[in-house]
């Protein structure tokens, strides 16, 4: 995670209040309903996204001249090695950063702030730590005066949260707290979800756990996923395809395009074509890691 705190801005995030028939394209009833189900909704331009970071003198260039387009209900996967820029670009997709050259267009908009209909998750979750799980659930809606009852007892069952609803964030293990935190996200019923690395602190098992009911949410509803990971076999498990970034400053070096069967589970990592495609992200991101440990140790 880069050291920018985002802890206020998803405060912020939620309490923007986003009522879907405020968007550009919609007029009538029935064109809301045809916004929200139509596969339109979800894109992603990355457009020539340059991030500088410091001043004169003092620059670091993060992120250069990058490009990415992103299908509507695509699940992309960002590999890409420590330092890269990875959660930078996501910070300029959900509108916690502003590039400093290029844009990102989500729906063919530019990006002004952050929105509710772009959820995001990261490793640490962001749980509000003094309420309860349900709470936490129900704070973005409630900020937008749109709780869906039925909505939310659907989530609490498909996170296997019932029971949960009370406790504090602090009672739950770290799988628990992130199926939480993604009960949370999807009470926003965001069109495009931007997970940084959100499972890199969990144990292989719950990690596991947590790929496979990220895959079934995937796979029940129309959403765009952003996914960022450093890890090869969770890249490909994920995703439809997957972007490999070259070191800092982060481009985009390799897109390799997954044609693993849906829908799939964590038994597919050991199948011929999952291990070929492995090989192949592995071998493209081998230089990058390498030169990005050399970056770290101040050698290049
Ligand atoms: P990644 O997520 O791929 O590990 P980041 O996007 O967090 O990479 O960071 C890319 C580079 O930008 C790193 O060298 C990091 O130290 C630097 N960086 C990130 N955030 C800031 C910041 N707020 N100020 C200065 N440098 C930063
Ligand atoms: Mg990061």
């Amino acid at each position: 995670m880069s050291e920018h705190d985002t802890n206020d801005e998803r405060t912020d995030a939620d309490e923007r209040s986003t009522d879907r028939t405020d968007r550009p394209d919609s007029a009538g009833d029935e064109e809301v309903r045809s916004w929200t189900e139509s596969s339109g909704t979800g894109t992603v331009n990355i457009q020539d996204l340059t991030k500088v970071y410091g001043t004169d003198g003092d620059e670091l260039v993060a992120v250069d001249e990058m490009d990415l387009h992103i299908e509507a209900e695509e699940f992309v996967t960002v590999l890409g090695p420590s330092g890269c820029g990875k959660s930078t670009v996501m910070e300029c997709v959900a509108g916690y950063l502003d590039p400093t050259e290029g844009e990102v267009l989500v729906n063919g908009e530019p990006v002004d702030g952050p929105d509710p209909s772009r959820g995001v998750v990261f490793q640490e979750n962001r749980l509000f730590p003094w309420k309860t799980i349900n709470e936490n659930v129900r704070f973005g809606p409630q900020m937008r005066d749109s709780v869906d009852e039925g909505r939310i007892e659907t989530l609490f069952d498909q996170m296997g949260l019932e029971g949960f609803e009370e406790s504090y964030p602090h009672e739950l293990s770290g799988g628990m707290q992130q199926r939480a935190e993604l009960a949370r996200l999807l009470a926003n019923d965001p069109d495009i979800m931007l997970m940084d690395e959100p499972f890199s602190g969990l144990d292989a098992m719950t990690k596991e756990l947590m790929q496979e009911k990220l895959l079934d949410v995937w796979e029940d509803d129309d959403r765009t996923v952003v996914f960022i990971t450093h890890d090869v076999e969770e890249a490909i498990l994920l995703a439809d395809r997957v972007v490999v970034m070259t070191a800092r400053p982060g481009q985009v070096k390799d897109v390799i395009d997954v044609d693993l069967d849906r829908p799939r589970d964590t038994n597919v990592v050991t199948s011929d074509r999952f291990n070929e495609l492995q090989r192949r992200a592995s071998e493209s991101i081998h230089d990058e890691a390498e030169r990005a440990m050399e970056q770290a140790e101040g050698r290049a």
